[in-house]
C-alpha cells in the first residue's frame, strides 16, 4: 500500500520504521496486525484504506513514551486534565494524536480522532474511528475470551462490534478492580442510550 501524499508527506515505509523505533517488537507486530485488519475492514465497509493504514500505524505511537512527558503534553495542549490520573493506558491515544499532527503533519480530523479515541471509543465516531477501535480489539494476535464473537460481529456490523468492545472493556475493568476513566463511562452511556 503506497501512500499518495493525501494525508501526510511521509511514506508508509518511513512511518513504519519510525514507529518500530518507538516500541518493543511485540507491540510493533501488534501495530502491523492492526493495520492489516483495519485495511481489510476499510475495504469491507468502504473507508479509505490509506487513511485506515495511517491511523493504525500511529495508534499506539505514544504507548511506551515517558509518562511525565505525556502529562506535560496533555496539560500544555489543554487536553482533559483528568487524563493524567490514568496512566499511559489512557493517555497514549490523545498523545498519539498530538504526535500524528505535530510530527507527521496529519490534519485529517477523522484520522486524528481515530487515534485519539482508539482506547475508550467516542460518543461520536467516524467510520475510520470505528474501524481502528475494532481492529485494535480483534487483530489476529488477540486471544482473549470473546474475541471470536467480536470478529464475527465485525464481519456483520461494525457498530455492534464497537459496542461489544465498549461493553466488554467496562466489565473487564470492573473485574480487574481498576479505576475507570470518566470518558469511558460517558462513551458507554451514549452507546447504550442509542441502542435502547
Ligand atoms: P493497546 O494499546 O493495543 O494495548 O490497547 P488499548 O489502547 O485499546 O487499551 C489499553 C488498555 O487500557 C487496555 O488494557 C484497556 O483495557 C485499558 N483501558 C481502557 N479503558 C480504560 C479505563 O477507563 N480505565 C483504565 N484504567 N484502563 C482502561
Ligand atoms: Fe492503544
Ligand atoms: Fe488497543
Ligand atoms: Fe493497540
Amino acid at each position: 500500500l503506497a501512500y499518495t501524499g493525501t494525508y501526510t508527506a511521509w511514506s508508509r515505509e518511513g512511518i513504519v520504521s519510525e514507529v518500530k523505533q518507538q516500541m518493543k517488537t511485540s507491540r510493533f507486530e501488534h501495530v502491523l496486525r492492526v493495520e492489516q485488519c483495519a485495511v481489510r475492514l476499510a475495504e469491507k465497509y468502504g473507508a479509505s484504506a490509506e487513511a485506515c493504514s495511517l491511523a493504525a500505524l500511529l495508534h499506539d505511537y505514544a504507548k511506551e513514551h515517558d509518562v511525565e512527558e505525556m502529562k506535560g503534553i496533555i496539560l500544555r495542549e489543554g487536553m482533559d486534565p483528568e487524563l493524567v490520573h490514568f496512566g499511559s493506558e489512557i493517555m497514549h491515544g490523545p498523545v498519539g494524536a498530538y504526535y500524528a499532527e505535530k510530527k507527521f503533519g496529519i490534519t485529517d480530523e477523522e484520522i486524528l480522532n481515530a487515534i485519539r479515541q482508539h482506547t475508550i471509543g467516542g460518543i461520536e465516531m467516524s467510520l475510520i474511528g470505528k474501524i481502528i477501535f475494532v481492529a485494535d480489539y480483534i487483530e489476529a494476535g488477540r486471544t482473549f475470551k470473546g474475541v471470536e464473537e467480536a470478529r464475527e460481529l465485525a464481519g456483520k456490523n461494525l457498530d455492534e462490534a464497537a459496542y461489544y468492545k465498549i461493553e466488554k472493556t467496562i466489565i473487564h475493568l470492573v473485574k480487574k478492580e481498576v479505576p475507570i476513566y470518566p470518558g469511558t463511562i460517558y462513551v458507554y452511556n451514549s452507546w447504550i442510550q442509542r441502542k435502547a
